[in-house]
């Protein structure tokens, strides 16, 4: 369902925020950084809580979304 959405992944050794979606995550366990081109491992729980922040902020978007939908 999130699979389109992008994380920014921030470099552990230069701090260059590379932005890549979910679904491409999936596909990998390590990225080049696009800053220092050094190899970062994907680490799950981080994207995670990441996964996290968004299911919160889709829930917060339905709420709103029905409030709408219940106008009478
Ligand atoms: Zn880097």
């Amino acid at each position: 369902m999130f699979e389109k959405a992008e994380i920014g992944i921030p470099c552990p050794k230069c701090r260059h925020k590379t932005n890549k979606t979910i679904a491409w995550i999936k596909a990998h366990h390590e990225m080049v950084c696009a800053g220092c081109g050094s190899t970062i491992g994907l680490e799950k729980k981080e994207l995670i809580s990441g996964l996290d922040k968004v299911d919160k902020s889709v829930a917060e978007l339905r709420k709103t979304l029905g409030g709408f939908g219940k106008r009478r």
